[in-house]
Formats: structure tokens, C-alpha cells, sequence
């Protein structure tokens, strides 16, 4: 199509480029997305403005493990949407407790307490564990530390980035708050020597999504439980990237049958449609917060509790699960094929892959998987990180592992 502009002819307008630019124009730059702009979505696949599609292997940080427009979440979400959405925690509702049951059942804990983003469930339960190491442990009022580990990322508030040891996330941030140690990850010694009669809990990742899928020696989450059961100080693990399925089980601490005394979950949990996080307990830990202590507006909305449900409904059949495994599988083989990769680790739908610096950048494999219709996220530079929607099927991991083969010969890799 042409434009007549009195000046001769004028090739049509590139809807992407001029999306771009006017986000650029009014929208804050904390982020360097990929040069696509998306308008649809079902299951695994995604359409952009010009009608080109692609296979997207990031699902928004597992936050889609259910895939676009799952037909049971949307439907949970629209007639919800027709019936309340929202009370405030000022009153009941009549999904809440339906919700907390069914999710606490589906992970193994007495208790939930239901936030909005994955950071506020992070913060809650760095409140809930110093509340429990003042009022169960007796540690000195405001002298409780808790331990994280190194190349951690557990969000963006203020408090997790004081523990966080990626300068672009943290420097310019200060002042920081106290009260975190960080420690070596993967190594269970180094975490018992950090602790003392301060420590009132240990905040892990069981595998560490942002660092690039990093995953700990075997035996690891196993020694962190015993270290924290014979110190009396809180196992909380963070699967907000890691839990609901994406692993090839429920919890990732389920591959070593590890029981953490706090779980948080996000992501996934609001089926891609509503923010939706939740901190899980038992009573003995989670009876430590009494009315007034900690809230949300928005935690535990009835919109978001229906999706929830929806969502706690497809993970309690085990299908979603076993389908990561099995298709972790073969994309575990796939992957182990390639060339111009340095590294390869991953576990169920899962991976991250080190791009050879000989033939390039984690972003440049990214843009050459895009123009192969592939959607992946590059992290800390060599990295790309792959966690495509659990509904995708084995010709779509084919289709994937063919792009990834054909974007890193682009590169210029030799098999
Ligand atoms: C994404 C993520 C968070 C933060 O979740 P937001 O919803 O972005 O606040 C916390 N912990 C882990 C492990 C994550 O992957």
C-alpha cells in the first residue's frame, strides 16, 4: 500500500517501528524489550501487529505456564468479571476461603496468605519470618538477620534489592535496608557458618531463575532443610518462577521431597490474566500475624481468587506436570545437540543456555530467534533463558529446537 503526501509517493507507514516509538516517547525506559510488538496470543503462540507469529518461549517469565487465553481461566475470569470483583479484605468473600483451602492442599500448607506481585509475596514473608523470630525464637527486638544467596533475585522493592548483588539493580538505590547476609548458593556449609542466634530465616530460590536457571548441587535443598531444622531458623523457598509446574512438578522442592516452612508463589498463579502471588505456611509460622499487621487492598480479590482456582484446578489433575517432564525432556536432548552454546542446564520446561562469546551476545541470539519466529529473553549477557508455556507440544519444541539451531548458524556457529 502507498500514501499519496503531495510529495510523491511514500512507502505505508511500519506499524512496529511506529508503535515503538511512541512508547519510547511516553513510556518510562526501565526495560530494552526485544523490536516486537504484540496484539495476540492462544496457547503457545503469539501474533504481532504486522500478522507475523511466533512461538513464545518466555511466557512472560512462566507467568503464562497455562499458555494465552487458556479457555478454562478465561472463562473462570469473565464470569467472575460479570458477578464481583472486588471487596477489600474489609469484608468477606465468598471465593477467599475456597481458594486458600485448594491451593493450601495443592502445596501442603495449613495456611495462605494471598498478595498481588511476586515482590509483595517476598516482602510479606520477610515480615512474617522477622514477626516469627521476635515473638517465637526470641531474637532482640530488630536485630534479626535473614539469609539470601548470591545472584539471587527475588524482586524490585527497595528491601530485596538491598540484598541483591546485581549493581544495575541496586546501585543509586540507597540507603538500603538492613538485617540481610548473603552467602554463597549451592553450598550448604557456607550457609551454616553464616548462621548465628540472629538468623531468623534463610530466603532461597530453589532454582535461580534471573541468574540464568542456575540449578544447585543435588542434595542442596536437602541440607538447607536440615541446617535450618537443627538451627530453628525459616527455610523459605521462592518458586514464584520456579513453582506451579514448570519444574516438572508441583514445587521444584519437590524433586528433592524438601518441605520449606514458608513457600511463595506468583507468577503463574494468576493464569497470565491477574497479578496474583500468595505466601503459603503452616499455622506455627503463619499465627504469628494478627489483624492490622499486614494487608493489601487488592490480595485475595475475588477476581483474582476465581482465576486462581481456575488455575489451582488444571495443576491438581498432575497433567501440566508430567507434560513438562516428558517434553523436558526432549527438549533436553535437543538442546545437548547444538552448537555455539557453552553451557546448557535445565529441568522440566525449563533451560538456560550460555551463548559461545566467540559467536555472540545472549541478545543477539534473541533477535536472530525473533526473525526465526522464536520469543526468548537474554539475562546477565551470554545467557538466554527458555520457559515456553507448559501447553506448547512436541512440534512445537521441534519448532523451537529448529530455530535455535538455525539462529545460532546465523551467529555463526559449526556443528
Ligand atoms: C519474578 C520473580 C519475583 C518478583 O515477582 P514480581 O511479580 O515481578 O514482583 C520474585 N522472585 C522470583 C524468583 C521471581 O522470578
Amino acid at each position: 500500500m502507498t500514501f499519496l503526501t503531495g510529495q510523491g509517493i511514500s512507502p505505508a507507514p511500519d506499524p512496529t517501528r511506529e508503535y515503538i516509538a511512541l512508547e519510547n516517547h511516553y513510556v518510562a525506559h526501565t526495560y530494552h524489550p526485544l523490536p516486537v510488538v504484540l496484539c495476540e496470543g492462544r496457547g503457545a503462540w503469539v501474533r504481532d501487529v504486522e500478522g507475523r507469529e511466533y512461538l513464545d518461549c518466555l511466557a512472560a517469565y512462566s507467568a503464562l505456564n497455562f499458555g494465552h487465553g487458556h479457555p478454562a481461566l478465561i472463562a473462570a475470569a469473565k464470569e467472575q468479571l460479570d458477578r464481583l470483583t472486588l471487596t477489600s479484605r474489609a469484608f468477606h468473600h465468598d471465593l477467599l476461603g475456597e481458594f486458600a483451602r485448594d491451593l493450601a492442599h495443592l502445596v501442603g500448607m495449613d495456611a495462605v496468605l494471598p498478595m498481588n506481585s511476586g515482590a509483595e509475596a517476598v516482602e510479606t514473608a520477610l515480615k512474617l519470618a522477622r514477626a516469627w523470630g521476635y515473638r517465637v525464637k526470641h531474637v532482640p527486638r530488630d536485630q534479626a538477620v535473614i539469609l539470601v544467596a548470591h545472584g539471587n533475585f527475588h524482586g524490585r522493592t527497595l528491601s530485596i534489592i538491598s540484598f541483591s548483588d546485581d549493581p544495575v539493580a541496586r546501585d543509586d538505590f540507597g540507603p538500603y535496608t538492613p538485617g540481610f547476609r548473603s552467602v554463597p548458593y549451592g553450598d550448604a556449609r557456607a550457609l551454616e557458618a553464616a548462621i548465628d542466634a540472629h538468623t531468623v530465616a534463610v530466603l532461597l530460590e530453589p532454582i535461580q531463575g534471573e541468574a540464568g536457571v542456575i540449578i544447585p548441587p543435588k542434595g542442596y535443598l536437602q541440607a538447607v532443610r536440615e541446617v535450618c531444622t537443627r538451627h530453628h531458623v525459616l527455610f523459605i523457598a521462592d518458586e514464584i518462577q520456579s513453582g506451579l509446574g514448570r519444574t516438572g512438578r508441583t514445587l521444584a522442592c519437590d524433586h528433592e521431597n524438601v518441605r520449606p516452612d514458608v513457600v511463595l508463589l506468583g507468577k503463574a498463579l494468576g493464569g497470565g490474566i491477574v497479578p496474583l502471588s500468595a505466601v503459603l505456611a503452616n499455622w506455627d509460622v503463619m499465627g504469628v500475624l494478627h489483624p492490622g499487621e499486614h494487608g493489601s487492598t487488592f490480595g485475595g480479590n475475588a477476581l483474582a481468587c476465581a482465576v486462581g482456582l481456575a488455575v489451582v484446578r488444571l495443576l491438581e489433575t498432575g497433567e501440566y506436570q508430567d507434560r513438562a517432564t516428558v517434553l523436558g525432556r526432549r527438549l533436553a536432548r535437543g538442546l545437548a545437540a547444538l552448537p555455539g552454546l557453552r553451557a546448557v542446564r535445565s529441568r522440566g520446561l525449563w533451560a538456560g543456555l550460555d551463548v559461545d562469546p566467540a559467536i555472540g551476545t545472549g541478545r543477539q541470539l534473541c533477535e536472530a530467534l525473533l526473525r526465526r519466529q522464536v520469543l526468548a529473553k537474554d539475562t546477565h549477557g551470554a545467557t538466554i533463558r527458555l520457559s515456553p508455556p507448559l501447553v506448547i507440544d512436541a512440534a512445537d519444541v521441534d519448532f523451537l529446537l529448529d530455530a535455535l539451531r538455525a539462529a545460532l548458524t546465523d551467529l555463526g556457529a559449526r556443528s
